[in-house]
């Protein structure tokens, strides 16, 4: 058996990986354990940028987007060889979002989050300068910057990092019981092993509430939505390093995304489910998807074009509004009862706030271990 560890993470995706890297990098002495591949969920199932949420200032979530900008930021620095700087072109579209809003929300993005090294918006002529690849009804386009990044690699550097720095990953081995003691826990994994820990947090993601009430066996105060969102891969629409960001008349928007050199990465959907267990794309999302390219792009494509797909969960904080207008945001839940080992519970979040999340869980722990170094670091460190 191994002595006893400061944390214990179940959950090897972004999350996990992060808080594991920040805290083994502050001398505590930390755990992961993920039941597959680290980062082989939905952090690998994303759109796989790193940005601000545009589209969450109409929802009026200007604390997300501030941190998401200022953490773009700060990713595009210490992953640069994994994250490029993006063009997005939002085709003007009358009916929709009127110019003045579409120049409100560019203005607030390019600003709220401080000085950023990411060029700032601008408006396009569509015909001079992205010729030949929409609809001859689109003249106008705003142009803004975000990071594409290889987001199972963003994981996967967290973890060797960690473990450079000490910490114990264990791939592979599901948590399958939790006991709450006094001054730790006892966490028993699907081969039998049994770690230790003073605190124990629960990373995993749409599995979440699942970890919480079959594993640890205590009922969640949060209640959360699991909604898919499915991507289409097929070959290049078109052969310029840029996006689209195209709004759809239920108000939701759709990337189109340049991928791997050769292909296009459309989505998403949001379709509620009532499993976390292998998401896949349903006939019905095919063709939304298709639709949303085909009433923008002068190509049109249909199913025989669709090269790939994939589906990932997100597990929404519950809080009874359209799936698009739910917080992308993370929420906190320390559960201290009866003076026993702590329990910290992380709902939601995004690949983009990921190194703050694990900053703020530190900071959350501060009164339950006691690092070595207690200053913030992973800012500056390259992954
Ligand atoms: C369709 C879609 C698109 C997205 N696009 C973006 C984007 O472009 N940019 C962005 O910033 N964010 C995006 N997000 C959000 C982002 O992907 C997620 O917030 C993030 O990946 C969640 O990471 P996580 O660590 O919480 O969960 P996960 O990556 O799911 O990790 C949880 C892990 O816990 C493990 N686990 C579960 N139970 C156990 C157990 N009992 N024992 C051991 N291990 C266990 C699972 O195997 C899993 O690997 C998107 C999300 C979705 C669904």
């Amino acid at each position: 058996m191994h002595d006893t560890f400061d944390i214990l993470v179940i959950g090897g995706g972004i999350n996990g990986a992060g808080i594991v890297r920040d805290a083994s990098g502050r001398n505590l002495k930390v755990c992961l354990v993920e039941k597959n591949a680290v980062g082989s969920a939905t952090s690998s199932w994303s759109t796989k940028l790193i940005h601000g949420g545009l589209r969450y200032l109409e929802n009026y979530e200007f604390r997300l987007v501030r941190e998401s900008l200022k953490e773009r930021e700060v990713i595009k620095t210490i992953a640069s060889e994994i994250t490029t700087p993006l063009p997005f072109i939002i085709p003007h579209q009358k009916s929709l979002r009127p110019k003045w809003l579409i120049k409100l929300g560019l203005f607030l993005y390019d600003n709220i989050g401080g000085k950023m090294t990411i060029p700032k918006s601008s408006t396009i002529n569509i015909k001079e300068e992205i010729p030949n690849i929409l609809k001859d009804e689109f003249k106008v386009g705003f142009q803004y910057y975000d990071l594409q990044v290889d987001d199972r690699k963003l994981v996967e550097l967290n973890v060797e990092d960690a473990k450079k720095k000490g910490a114990t990953i264990i791939e592979n081995r599901k948590v399958i019981d939790a006991k709450r003691n006094k001054n730790f826990w006892e966490v028993i994994l699907d081969d039998d092993t049994i770690l230790k820990s003073k605190v124990l947090i629960n990373a995993a993601g749409p599995w979440i509430n699942d970890v919480l009430s079959e594993v640890i066996k205590l009922s969640s105060n949060k209640s959360i939505r699991l909604v898919k969102g499915s991507h289409i891969i097929t070959k290049s629409l078109y052969n310029q390093k840029k996006a689209f960001t195209l709004q759809n008349e239920d108000n939701r928007i759709i990337f189109v995304i340049p991928y791997k050199g050769e292909f296009s990465l459309i989505g998403t959907t949001e379709t509620e489910v009532f499993s976390p267990e292998n998401p896949k794309i349903d006939e019905s999302e095919v063709d939304y998807l298709l639709n949303s390219v085909n009433k923008y792009f002068i190509k049109q494509i249909s199913r025989d074009d669709v090269v790939s797909s994939y589906s990932g969960i997100r597990p929404l904080i519950e809080d009874f509004k359209e799936a698009s207008k739910v917080t992308r945001d993370y929420i906190f839940d320390l559960n201290e009862e009866d003076s026993l080992a702590p329990l910290l519970n992380i709902y939601g979040g995004k690949l983009t706030t990921y190194r703050k999340l694990a900053e703020n869980v530190l900071l959350t722990l501060k009164n339950h271990i006691r690092a070595n170094n207690k200053n913030s670091w992973t800012a500056n460190q390259k992954l």
